[in-house]
């Protein structure tokens, strides 16, 4: 098993962490490779981003 996912899976699993709660192994994995990639930190910055746009949509009376 590799310890350090690809790009390709980091971003599956941010998506999936909307969903579902992460294993250990997943948030791990997403622990060591983020501070490494700032491209998925911009990733993840944008789904938190839209993730809260998409709520104060929602919430909007
Ligand atoms: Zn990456």
């Amino acid at each position: 098993m590799k310890i350090i996912p690809s790009c390709r899976e980091v971003s599956e699993l941010l998506s999936q962490a909307q969903e579902r709660p992460l294993t250990l192994v997943e948030r791990f994995g997403l622990h060591v490779h983020l501070p490494l990639c700032e491209g998925c930190r911009n990733f993840k910055r944008q789904l938190v981003f839209m993730r809260e746009a998409f709520k104060r949509y929602l919430e909007r009376p």
